[in-house]
């Protein structure tokens, strides 16, 4: 038995697409896509969108009731450590400063 989701996107089923043509002759119809649930897609959006073009629409037509589940009303920050040092480059022999970022642990 395989489990699967139909596609959420919003105009999968207007898609011009053979694998999504369905039905006989005289009533043929463009159906939504199946997406089959695999073992990385559990919980992932993945398990619920074809491609990544149904996603952006399910996303951009539903974007205020997504905002309103973790509204960000301000900025998050991460704490770090910038060091500079000089770096050669071996082929060139040209020396640069290059910007290393290194997350401090503040927990
Ligand atoms: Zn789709």
């Amino acid at each position: 038995m395989s489990n699967f989701n139909w596609c959420h996107g919003p105009s999968c089923h207007t898609s011009h697409t053979q694998d999504r043509i369905r039905g006989v002759k005289g009533s043929k119809v463009l159906r939504t896509k199946k997406v089959q649930e695999q073992t990385w897609t559990r919980n992932s959006f993945y398990a619920y969108f074809c491609s990544n073009g149904c996603y952006n629409d399910y996303a951009n037509k539903h974007i205020e009731q997504i905002r309103a589940i973790a509204p960000r009303t301000e900025a998050l920050e991460t704490p770090i450590e910038v060091t500079k040092k000089p770096y050669t480059n071996s082929w060139s022999g040209q020396t640069t400063m290059e910007t290393r970022i290194t997350t401090v642990d503040n927990g």
